[in-house]
This record gives structure tokens, sequence and C-alpha cells, in this order.
């Protein structure tokens, strides 16, 4: 799993909001041009631009105001197209809308247990059926505390009055996770063993039939 840090107030670098990759800011004060009276600082609002892609980031009062998807990661790059859309539609609203972002996010998570093999209409079973599939235990624990699933859970796509940019931040990492884990992963094992000298695999299958 790629680390993500969060864009922060002045580090030096982050995960870049656009292109996603761990890179050095440069730090600008901003200024405001009157005409009659020259150039004005700006102390409230901080420039930061990616030394990567070489787009910008703009911070007011420390907290992100462009590109409006602030500190959340890309999503992963395996994750099928409409968790896809779920997620980065998520990501536009989280600061505006944290209640609305985490309802897509629960959403977003149903369809991912549909697109890996689960039926999709009781999120507690699916995420039981991918945990014996290979899905951490922990991931499960930590659906329950932010209520995907469990006694106190949420109904996909359900607004709930409690939710906060904190809820929808950990519902974000662990898409990721789930993603990472049942998707990425098998496939670059299955890569990397379908790269392995034939003769040696052959070896292998017969070991194995034994
Ligand atoms: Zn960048």
């Amino acid at each position: 799993m790629i680390p993500y840090k969060s864009p922060t107030f002045k580090t030096t670098a982050f995960n870049c909001p656009h292109c996603g990759a761990f890179s050095n800011q440069f730090w600008s004060d901003t200024y405001f041009n009157s005409n009659s009276n020259g150039f004005y600082n700006i102390t409230s609002l901080k420039y930061a631009q990616c030394t990567h892609c070489v787009q910008y980031s703009l911070l007011h009062r420390e907290k992100m105001i462009y590109p409006l998807t602030g500190g959340t990661a890309l999503p992963n790059n395996d994750l099928p197209d409409d968790v896809k859309s779920d997620y980065e539609e998520a990501r536009t609203i989280v600061n505006q809308s944290p209640r609305g972002a985490t309802a897509l996010l629960r959403l977003a998570i149903q369809k991912l247990c549909i697109h890996l093999g689960e039926k999709g209409r009781n999120i507690n079973e699916d995420i039981k059926n991918l945990v014996e599939k290979g899905l951490p235990i922990k991931v499960q624990q930590s659906l329950d505390i932010v209520r995907v699933i469990g006694n106190n859970a949420v109904h996909p796509g359900q607004i709930d009055l409690t939710d906060d940019v904190e809820t929808a931040s950990k519902l974000f990492v662990m898409i990721n996770i789930i993603a990472e884990v049942m998707i990425t992963q098998p496939k670059e094992v299955d890569k990397l063993f379908n790269s392995l000298p034939e003769n040696q695999l052959e070896g292998i299958k017969q070991r194995d039939s034994k």
C-alpha cells in the first residue's frame, strides 16, 4: 500500500491532490494588487506548487480550498469504474458536506462488495465472507466502528447526522485498503507467478498435486 501524507500547511512535501505523487511543494505568499496603492500580502492565503505535476493548491487559514478534494488520497486504480466515480464525487464534496460524502462512500463499499462477488444485500454478511477470502479481520472491525457494518450500521446511501469529515476520511482509506488487498495484490501476485519460467511452474504443479 502506498503511504499517504495529506496536505498540511507549510510542510515541504505531501501527496499532491492533483497527481497523487508524494512530492516536494514550493510554497509562496499571495498578493493582492491594488492599482493605486501597490501590492498587499494576503497573509491568510498560501500557494503551494507541486514540483512533480506543477499544479498548485491554495490553502486558506491552513485549510485547502483548491482543489476541493483537499486532503483525500486518489482512489486505487483497480477500483471498478462505478465505485471510483462515487469515490471521486465524495472527494469533491467532503469538506463542504462530510455527511453527503460519507453516505456516498457507504454506497461505494456496498458496490465494491458486489464487484468482489458478494450479493450486496446484507453488507454484514458480505464483509464476513470477504474476511474468509482474505480481508484482514481488522478491516472488518474498523468498518464496524465507522458503522458501515454491525449493530449501529447506517444504511448505504443514507444521510446520518453524526457523520463528520473524520468518518469520511477513514472510509476513503478503507475503500483503498479493500481494493489493495482484494484486487491489486492478487493481480500483482498473478503477474509475478505467470512470469516465472515454464519448467519451474510445471515442477511446482507436480509438487502440489502430490
Ligand atoms: Zn502534483
